[in-house]
């Protein structure tokens, strides 16, 4: 480990070769922080915008690193997800998340974990049976946990994760396509998608206060939503304006910093009991 940490600041660079030296280290770390509980599941409120009830919280992941500091996701997920590493984050992160779950509800907290998947676990042919089998001891119903799903992960291989998402829809998770507006996903193929849920990027919802465009974005796609009788949920809800807007357009759901940023998921219960709507 302390021959990786000479790497310095090249070691979290995502453009990164996985084949590099560099990029073999950081494995190394990431496979070493797993093992000593250095990831950190952060969990970010969603909440019910006509009743303000927090319904659920989409966990993010963090890495404790031991010299770094609390390390964000965008400085090792997007080089990790190059590599069929991500799995096993996948794994750490979906068995965390329902773990919470179960604590939740053992608090009397009815909660919805979403967890975000990236391309390759869409292309692992195991994936429903390893989540089931995560599951299984916990006693979670799969309904309990949304899987977060980006339009160009799915487009990578659109039949193969189209095989997947059907599985994992049939065994009963909800399903979330992620970043919403930002992909290359046409319509005609988002209609044969088993999805739940649209969640509407949060470029369009950040700007629609000052952009007319953003905001009539997020108005048709909350009706396109609701006219495929899907969900939807919007994320970057940094101001009350934004939140009554959203409200009164008929959005379902709101995630943001006006709501509660990411926070350890040891501070969840508490905050979700001391929460009170705007
Ligand atoms: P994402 O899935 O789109 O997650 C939402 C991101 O937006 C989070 O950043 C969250 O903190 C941020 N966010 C939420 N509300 C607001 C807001 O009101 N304003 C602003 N400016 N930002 C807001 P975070 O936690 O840094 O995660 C960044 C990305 O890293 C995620 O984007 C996701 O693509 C990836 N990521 C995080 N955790 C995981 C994970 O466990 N697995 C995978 N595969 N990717 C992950
Ligand atoms: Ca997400
Ligand atoms: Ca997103
Ligand atoms: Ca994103």
């Amino acid at each position: 480990a302390s021959k990786s940490r000479q790497c310095g600041s090249l070691i979290y660079h995502a453009q990164l070769d996985p084949g590099s030296q560099v990029s073999l280290s950081l494995l190394s770390d990431l496979r070493h922080a797993i093992k000593h509980e250095e990831l950190r599941l952060y969990l970010q409120p969603k909440i019910d915008l006509q009743w303000g009830r927090v319904v659920g919280a989409e966990a993010l992941v963090r890495w404790q690193h031991p010299t770094r500091g609390l390390v964000p996701p965008m400085q090792f997920i997007p080089f990790v997800e190059q590599t069929s590493f991500i799995r096993k984050i996948t794994a750490w992160v979906l068995e965390r998340a329902a773990q919470f779950a179960r604590e939740a509800r053992d608090a009397g907290l009815n909660l919805r974990l979403s967890v975000n998947l990236s391309t390759r676990d869409l292309m692992d042919q195991d994936l429903p049976g390893k989540i089931e089998a995560l599951l299984a001891p916990l006693q979670v119903p799969p309904a309990s946990l949304c899987l977060e799903i980006t339009e160009s992960a799915i487009m990578d291989d659109p039949a193969r994760a189209l095989s997947t998402l059907e599985h994992l829809h049939a065994m009963g998770f909800k399903l979330s396509i992620d970043d919403f507006g930002t992909g290359y996903s046409s319509l005609a193929y988002l209609k044969r998608l088993p999805v739940d849920e649209l969640k509407i990027d949060k470029s369009f919802v950040m700007a629609m206060e000052r952009d007319l465009d953003d905001a009539r974005i997020v108005r048709s796609t909350i009706e396109l939503a609701h006219n495929l009788g899907l969900s939807v949920v919007a994320e970057g809800v940094e101001t009350a304006k934004a939140w009554g807007l959203l409200s009164r357009l008929g959005c379902d759901e709101g995630q943001g910093y006006f709501i509660a940023k990411p926070m350890p998921q040891d501070e969840f219960i508490l905050w979700a009991r001391n929460w009170q709507p705007p």
